[in-house]
């Protein structure tokens, strides 16, 4: 790793870090002592203008992309290389908690601001990102910004939010543009890598008593739609015989589900599968349930496996459908494949931790994320910090104060290697 001596002693200002935390958290703040922080909601649009506000006060340019993407760029000294990115989401799911997306936009700002306290020129300009609307929204998308900027996003500007407002009206809003999304993916400047700092959300570090650890890739991800056909009819009158009952049928699926990982991906004990959504019709006490629309979520880090499991899952549903006379329609709703981060920045990244003495296996992300995407424009990698108990998208949510001024740390020598090293002058190829 090209770090000087000098560089491996930097240290971020650890109360600063946590205090801007605790500020952060009053964005969207619960009663419960998280927060609820969904995209372009109130809150949203407030940490968005907080955010900008300390990065132009740190004498950052920022600037808002057609996605409401939030970037404060650090010019570096040759204006040709390509920039080096980190960051996260400021976004949260509704009664989220505090560390989700915004421990790496708010690690990202230290860093920037142990740069600018140093006044350490950088021959790369480094770009602090907080990306638009990353968590799962009811209008029809996640990880909007990242999808954006990779020119993968949905054509989703005409739905609703829940205040009634459009997704092209709500984007507008927050300083983006639905009609320039397309030229924004086209025209994007040249990146050198992508740097994400996240909260683990599962209990691997706690278990193995690290508090940081370098990601791998990220998980693959299908889910199906399943709807099971039955007949409503009279809860008395219909002879047991007689019945087609679509809950039935979904509750014979749903008991088997969880059964397929153990069945069909064994290699890998990471892989899970899940039904999280139900939907009864008409869902009244006294008619038979005619139909069910229910979802499944199949993750593992293994192509090969998720597939198994996704024809697993397919099978089950068609199983339960005979079994009870009624009928299955299945649809492929999403069919993500497994990502591995780049070979380049996983080895900066996995050096920087070990200096830290927090050296260690790589970690698979079970979690979809923002890298993702970036993955497909630039080489990404990301680093997990420990969570108490791997509780996640809940008001518990927590992170010991001295784990998140480490991952800090680690972002800002990350950052400092990546920018000393000839492997990244020119933009970055992803490799998957
Ligand atoms: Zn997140």
């Amino acid at each position: 790793m090209s770090l000087s001596r000098a560089d491996r002693g930097l240290r971020v200002d650890a109360a600063r870090l946590w205090r801007t935390l605790d500020e952060y958290a009053r964005y969207g703040a619960t009663a419960a002592g998280g927060v609820s922080r969904p995209v372009f909601s109130p809150p949203d649009l407030a940490i968005r203008r907080r955010f900008s506000d300390d990065c132009r006060a740190l004498g950052l340019d920022v600037s808002v992309d057609a996605a409401a993407n939030v970037f404060c760029a650090r010019p570096g000294s040759d204006r040709t290389l390509p920039r080096i990115l980190i960051g996260s989401h400021l976004d949260s799911v509704p009664d989220g908690g505090r560390y989700d997306g915004a421990l790496g936009v708010v690690c990202g700002l230290e860093v920037m601001r142990t740069l600018v306290e140093l006044d350490r020129a950088t021959r790369h300009t480094i770009d602090l990102v907080s990306l638009t609307g990353e968590e799962a929204t009811s209008f029809g998308t996640s990880t909007f910004g990242s999808r954006a900027l990779a020119g993968r996003l949905p054509d989703v500007s005409d739905n609703a939010l829940p205040d009634g407002w459009t997704v092209r009206q709500a984007l507008h809003d927050a300083g983006g543009e639905w009609d320039d999304l397309h030229a924004m993916s086209t025209a994007r400047e040249p990146l050198a890598c992508f740097l994400e700092a996240h909260i683990e959300q599962g209990t691997r570090l706690e278990a193995t008593g690290r508090a940081l650890a370098p990601v791998s890739g990220v998980c693959g991800i299908y889910r199906h739609r399943i709807v099971f056909h039955g007949t409503p009819g009279h809860i008395g009158t219909t002879s047991m015989s007689e019945r087609r009952d679509a809950l039935r049928a979904a509750a014979l699926f749903i008991l088997a589900v969880p059964a397929l990982p153990a069945a069909v991906a064994a290699a890998d004990p990471s892989a899970t599968a899940t039904v999280g959504y139900l939907n009864v019709t008409p869902n009244s006490p006294n008619v038979i349930p005619g139909r069910v629309t229910l979802v499944t979520d199949l993750r593992s880090a293994d192509a090969t496996l998720l597939a198994a499991l996704a024809e697993g899952a397919a099978a089950e549903a068609r199983r339960a459908a005979r079994d009870t006379g009624t009928e299955v329609e299945i649809t492929t709703m999403l069919d993500q494949g497994p990502v591995v981060f780049d070979a380049r920045v996983r080895i900066v990244m996995a050096a920087v931790l070990e200096d830290l003495g927090e050296g260690g296996t790589e970690l698979t992300s079970q979690a979809g994320h923002d890298a993702v995407h970036l993955g497909a424009l630039a080489p990404a990698a990301m680093l997990f910090v420990r969570c108490r108990g791997g509780v996640s998208h809940n008001p518990d949510e927590s992170v010991q104060p001295a784990d998140a001024a480490l991952a800090a740390d680690a972002l800002l020598r990350a950052v400092l290697a990546i920018d000393a090293s000839p492997d990244f002058d020119a933009p970055g190829v992803p490799l998957s």
